[in-house]
């Protein structure tokens, strides 16, 4: 039998991706379950190319177009978000792809844990906001958590067949983004059709104006902290702007692993797709002739504070990491529908980490609550904003 996946987010940069490794492996993954938030047309078009057994489509306005374009084949169709955590659960379900953007991803990642799933995880904010609940819950139920994200992955890759205590540090690659090397004062007018042109990676809008405030790399940072249980100051950023190192661990006797290849994210869902095999493909091959130059350098943390932001985030713990994530998936959205500017972000989320109320060690309700209440107030922050943007 091949492997039963759910693809949370299927419409998605990642989702389209996985879909695509499924496509070129058929005789191994097959799709239990796919899901989408409104992109009812592209659902549709997957659906009756994989033939789930279930498609969840988030809007209800896009319900009956999808329940009338899939009358007839046994696929059965279920409306509202609140259904993906109750999907995850089936038993024909080997592994769920959490592919979801932003905290959306948490209660179904925490569901489908609790019901035994493995998980293939793309999605950075979950972890962000609730790494340690997640990673014990994991723990808890022995089930494994495969990094999708292309840097973890890279860790994850230099890691098999070491043991963690040799671990030293690691040290996460980064682009740089659109801006690498401009100064705060030009950046000011920046519009989101500029930071939405990412020079080496093709994504979702949100992760990619993350990719240019610099935030990503620091939700990367966090991330790696519970993906592979490191303390803060193991963890280091280097900016590679060819994306061709794709992360790199160094060992306690000065030994370093580095896992490179061409930036495309259908090689680190492919391996945690096939985990722990490693199966061929015919995806780009890096040539050292075309690229003889690799370069890293230092982030500019000055310029790119919203990576500062995290980094404070993470050694305070708590709640602040969520407040942090909350405030930033609201500052983007303001910044995508042109409401504020490119570096008023940071200042929103710093703004909101000052008004947050710390909980040291928060429940999951506790940080779902947090998050309510940080979105909330950093929404009051944007219409300051907006007033003195326009
Ligand atoms: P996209 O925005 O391209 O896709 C997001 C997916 O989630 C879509 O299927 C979307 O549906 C669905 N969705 C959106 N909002 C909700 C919601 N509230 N509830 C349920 N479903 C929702 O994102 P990406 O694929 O770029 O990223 C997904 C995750 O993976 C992010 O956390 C990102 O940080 C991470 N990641 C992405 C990488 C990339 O290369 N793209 C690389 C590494 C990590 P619809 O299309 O209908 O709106
Ligand atoms: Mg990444």
């Amino acid at each position: 039998m091949n492997k039963q996946l759910a693809i949370l987010g299927s419409t998605g940069s990642i989702g389209r991706q996985a879909l695509e490794v499924v496509r070129r492996n058929p005789q191994r993954f097959g799709i239990a379950v796919l899901t989408a938030h409104s992109n009812h047309q592209l659902l549709i078009q997957q659906a009756l190319e994989f033939k789930p057994a279930v498609v969840v489509i988030g809007c209800s306005g896009s319900a009956d177009s999808v329940s009338k374009a899939l009358q007839n084949t046994g696929i059965e169709v279920l409306v509202g978000n609140k259904h993906i955590e109750t999907v995850v659960t089936m038993p024909e379900i080997d592994q769920v792809l959490v592919a979801l953007v932003g905290i959306a991803a948490l209660t179904p990642l925490v569901a489908a844990i609790k019901a035994h799933k493995s998980i293939a995880l793309a999605n950075k904010e979950a972890l962000v906001v609730a790494g340690d609940i997640v990673m014990r819950l994991a723990c808890e139920h022995q089930v494994p958590i495969l990094p999708v994200d292309s840097e973890h992955s890279a860790i994850f890759q230099c890691l098999q067949g070491e043991q963690s205590s040799t671990v030293e540090k690691i040290y996460l690659t980064a682009s740089g983004g659109p801006f690498f090397g401009q100064s705060a004062q030009s950046l000011r007018t920046v519009t989101p059709g500029q930071a939405l042109c990412h020079p080496n990676w093709n994504m979702g809008s949100k992760i990619t104006i993350d990719s240019a405030t610099m935030i990503n790399k620091g939700l990367e940072v966090i991330e790696a902290k519970w993906l592979f249980d490191l303390q803060p100051h193991q963890i280091d950023v280097v900016v590679h702007p060819q994306s061709v190192v794709h992360s790199i661990v160094q060992f306690t006797d000065g030994s370093m692993k580095a896992q490179m290849g061409l930036p495309d994210m259908k090689l680190p869902i492919q391996y945690a797709f096939a985990y722990p095999e490693r199966i061929a493909a015919d995806f780009g091959r890096f040539s050292f002739m075309d690229v003889p130059n690799l370069t890293f350098a230092s982030p500019d943390t000055e310029t790119f504070r919203s990576l500062t932001l995290a980094r404070q985030a993470l050694l305070s713990g708590g709640n602040l990491p969520c407040i942090l994530n909350a405030a930033n998936e609201a500052a983007v959205d303001a910044f995508l529908k042109h409401q504020i500017g490119f570096m008023q972000i940071p200042e929103i989320i710093e703004q909101t980490m000052h008004k947050g109320v710390f909980i040291a060690n928060p429940s999951l309700d506790e940080l779902i609550e947090t998050n309510r209440v940080a979105k909330n107030c950093a929404k009051e922050i944007i219409k300051s904003k907006e007033i003195l943007f326009v």
